[in-house]
């Protein structure tokens, strides 16, 4: 037995009025593209929820499908019914029968939208429980807590059965949040970070500083390949690259010690606050995580952090790694970020980078570098920015520094 029907939750109960009108929108519209390949598909919008005719379209795909898209709450497989006891019967007991985890126990909802059906809801509750129970041994009526609630909408011209209720990604509808920088390493956080920020609404593009030679040609795909999983989230991501050779080891020539990471941290950072300037993006979006490493204690944090006016938005930051990693898994970054790899920050690691830095030594030392401002500019200048699409891949800019 096939589902026939899908029913659409919508997320955010919070939203009222036009707001909810407008969020609604963008949900339905992000769901008929992803939805977009099946034909035959018939959506009635009905007391805030959406119902979606198959047609003969098949359910994993579409299920599959829609689990991409923000801002849906929850959905769930529903099966069509003609208006005979009988037939509800039946079906009430096969949809039982596929769930993927057989309950202990269940409830029976009947909701009688058609008043002119014979039976009232109570009538009707009794005869499809009664039928599943003499059927299903070991099962049990439970109404408080039942493990499933097999739901009956007695409709005008059908009745409509569903049991399974699955979690949708939640959230806020693509681009309704505004937009900002994604700054994206090869690792497992950024992607993770970019991911959840996307899921707030926000439109993102992203920034990568590579180091080559010292950061080869594959770390650099890799991030492609990451972004790319992104992208397949919306539909596009604008992806920039940054030479970030120069800077580095310029301030690597002129300083080894252990603000170094501090130092680098902060360069790419103001390189990212003039990107994003230039692109019209309000805030900066990073994978930090308190307590990580070094540079994420909460001192250093601090005076890395200042060194840029934009607000920083840093999803992962009171997160577990086991939480991050199994987010990762999830929305199918994992395996691309524990590719090996070598991130430009590695690179000539002092042997023992400061977990808590002093504001004004930084700014003293980088007072000293009078060539960073210089460079900083030019690497912004040399930017490459190369314009991911979900499947496959065109350049915007060339690079000048490859
Ligand atoms: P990740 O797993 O995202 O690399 P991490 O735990 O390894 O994070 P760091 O290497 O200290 O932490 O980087 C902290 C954050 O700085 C990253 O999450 C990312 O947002 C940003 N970042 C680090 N390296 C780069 C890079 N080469 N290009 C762009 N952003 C970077
Ligand atoms: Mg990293």
């Amino acid at each position: 037995m096939k589902p026939d029907c899908l029913i659409l939750r919508f997320g955010e109960l919070t939203l009222k009025g036009k707001n909810r009108k407008r969020f609604e929108r963008s949900v339905m519209a992000q769901i008929r593209k992803v939805l977009g390949s099946f034909p035959d598909l018939r959506y009635i919008s009905e007391y805030g929820r959406v119902y979606v005719e198959l047609g003969g379209a098949a359910y994993e795909e579409a299920s599959a499908a829609l689990q991409r898209v923000f801002g849906l709450a929850s959905f769930s497989p529903a099966y069509h019914a003609p208006m005979e006891v009988e037939a509800i019967q039946e079906i009430a007991l096969q949809i039982m029968q596929a769930l993927p985890k057989q309950p202990k126990t269940f409830k029976v909802t009947v909701r009688r939208v058609n008043k002119s059906f014979p039976l009232d809801s109570q009538r009707m509750n009794y005869l499809v429980g009664g039928y599943v129970l003499q059927a299903s041994p070991g099962l049990q009526v439970d109404v408080h807590q039942p493990e499933v609630e097999l739901r009956v909408e007695i409709r005008e011209e059908q009745v409509l059965l569903y049991a399974e209720v699955i979690e949708g990604a939640g959230g806020f509808p693509s681009g309704t949040s505004g937009k900002a920088l994604l700054m994206l390493s090869g690792g497992i956080d950024s992607p993770v970070a970019g991911w959840l920020a996307m899921r707030k609404g926000l439109t993102i593009e992203a920034i990568h500083f590579h180091s080559f030679p010292y950061t080869s040609e594959r770390a650099k795909e890799k991030v492609i390949d990451l972004a790319h999983q992104l992208a397949s989230y919306t539909d596009s991501l604008k992806l920039h690259l940054v030479p970030f050779t120069e800077v580095q080891t310029s301030i690597h020539g002129a300083y080894q010690d252990n603000l170094l990471v501090t130092l680098i941290r902060r360069a790419m950072y103001r390189i990212a606050e003039q990107i994003a300037d230039r692109e019209g993006l309000n805030g900066l979006v990073t994978g930090e995580s308190l307590g990580q490493v070094a540079s994420q204690t909460l001192p250093s944090l601090n005076v890395i952090g200042r060194v840029v006016t934009l607000p920083l938005l840093q999803p992962l930051m009171m997160m577990d790694k086991q939480e991050i990693i199994r987010l990762a898994e999830s929305i199918g970054t994992f395996p691309i970020s524990i590719l090996p790899y070598e991130d430009c920050c590695s690179l000539f690691l002092p042997p023992s980078p400061s977990t808590n830095p002093n504001l004004r030594m930084v700014e003293k030392i980088e007072n000293s570098m009078d060539f960073l401002p210089e460079l900083i500019e030019r690497a912004a200048a040399q930017t490459e920015t190369i314009e991911i699409v979900h499947g496959q891949l065109k350049k915007v800019s060339d690079a000048h520094l490859f």
